[in-house]
């Protein structure tokens, strides 16, 4: 049963007069401004709505809140780390958390994965990540290599580095050129070989062969990283085939390319491992993370590099500054603090290995959804699913955004859509009944839409 009867927050004295002022980030402001979809406070499975609906959360947030809302160990970490040490500059000075954390990540990640930069989210770790490839190849004489493969409908965050790796047109157009030089591999969505298929695709680890194409294209003396979310999330959850992501470090070996897996949204369990490297086993030369790294209570991102590539930086006289790159919060004492509690509560209660154990359930009862209106495709891994709604000829994502309004409106849901995909990442703390609820209630407001 959803929690109630929980006092409103003390912030409610908070409410906005007007909605005008603020912009809201990837929303239709004024249609949201006419009819607002207000959240004001969450603990566990649930949020609650101005009017003190319990939402049941098929999204963790978005896709952050992997221990679900309002831990207990995370609240109290941030609330004393907020009275002891609140901020201390990261340049030419330390604090002791982002140094204790990098060495839980270090263990956390795979193989030699034992470096992290911080970052203040997911775009910038992904920024971050592609300063530190250039660098990395002009350290060792390859100054040449600065062109980098992204692959068509990846999302990588919205600074210009992520945005020129990105392949998701509405986000790139209007912003100019971009970053000059890089390439797109195939995306590996196929509805016509795959649809419906429970986990991963049978069908596309060839598709990985487009990196040989691409390195004909440009010689391979030019390539310094191929970019790729293990999955893509932001574009409606495309997955690898067996053997795809395998077969791009092969290919990457071979060349002298660096392979950098973006797991903003598969790292902390939602795949059913710390990071969908280790699910996939294959590992990355760097690794970008976010969102469930603090399960989202405070904003936080990171990179984690490997030891050769940490080792070519950490040459020359001591005295220099090896990366000049870094933010003002890196490493910020809140984030960290939010983090290593987020981390303790991920490993007290076994979250990782919950994506495994539901697994089968959420297949099973996510693919329950087949055969309903205008529903072309069912796609899952881990706690991770989404359902293809074919689009309105007329209007593009209309009927995504309808059945997600439905979701939330009629049946107290919060779920994801990107266009018209509907996407579910719930918490990993959801039980059966819980992900039946989902299931059920998404199942009614598809035949409602239709
Ligand atoms: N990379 C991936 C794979 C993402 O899914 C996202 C966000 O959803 C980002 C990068 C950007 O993260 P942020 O929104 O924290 O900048």
């Amino acid at each position: 049963m959803p929690p109630t009867g929980t006092p409103p927050s003390p912030l409610s004295q908070h409410a906005p007069t007007s909605l005008d002022a603020w912009w809201m980030p990837f929303t239709a402001n004024r249609q949201f401004k006419a009819a607002p979809r207000l959240l004001v406070r969450a603990e566990g499975m649930y949020y609650h709505d101005v009017d003190d609906r319990p939402i049941l959360d098929g999204a963790a947030g978005l896709w952050c809140c992997n221990a679900g809302h309002a831990r207990p160990r995370i609240v109290q970490a941030i609330q004393e780390q907020a009275a002891t040490l609140d901020f201390a500059p990261p340049f030419q000075m330390g604090t002791p958390l982002p140094f204790v954390l990098a060495q839980r990540l270090a263990a956390l990640a795979p193989g030699p994965l034992n470096h992290a930069f911080f970052t203040n989210s997911g775009s910038e770790a992904v920024d971050t990540a592609m300063k530190i490839v250039l660098g990395y190849h002009r350290l060792r004489g390859e100054g040449q290599r600065t062109r980098f493969i992204g692959r068509e409908k990846a999302y990588h965050g919205v600074g210009f580095g992520g945005l020129s790796i990105g392949g998701l047109p509405n986000n790139r157009r209007g912003f100019g050129p971009l970053l000059a030089g890089s390439d797109f591999l195939r995306h590996t969505l196929d509805l016509s070989r795959n649809a419906f298929t429970p986990g991963l695709p049978r069908h596309g680890a060839e598709l990985a062969e487009d990196l040989e194409r691409l390195i004909a294209l440009h010689d391979a003396s030019t390539i310094a990283a191929v970019f790729v979310e293990p999955i893509a999330g932001s574009a409606g959850v495309i997955l690898p085939a067996p053997g795809y992501l395998k077969r791009l470090r092969e290919i990457c070996d071979q060349h002298g390319i660096l392979l950098v897996f973006d797991e903003v949204i598969t790292g902390f369990g939602r795949v059913g491992n710390a990071f969908a490297a280790q699910r996939f086993g294959v590992t990355p030369d760097l690794l970008t993370m976010a969102k469930g790294l603090t399960n989202g209570a405070v904003p936080m991102g990171a990179v984690m590099v490997s030891d050769a590539i940490h080792a070519a930086y950490m040459q020359g006289p001591p005295g220099a500054i090896e990366l000049f790159h870094g933010y003002t919060y890196s490493g910020h004492p809140l984030a960290c603090a939010a983090a290593l509690a987020a981390l303790d509560t991920y490993a007290a209660e076994g979250l990782f290995d919950r994506a495994i154990e539901l697994g089968e359930y959420w297949q099973t009862r996510l693919h329950s959804l087949r055969g309903l209106p205008n529903v072309v495709d069912i796609r899952n891994f881990g706690l991770i699913g989404a359902v293809e709604l074919a689009p309105r000829k007329d209007a593009p994502g209309s009927r995504g955004f309808e059945v997600f309004e439905r979701c939330f409106r009629d049946g107290a849901l919060l779920v994801r859509c990107t266009g018209d995909v509907i996407a579910l990442s719930p918490p990993l703390i959801i039980d059966r009944a819980q992900i039946d609820r989902i299931m059920d209630v998404l199942g009614e407001m598809i035949r409602a839409t239709a």
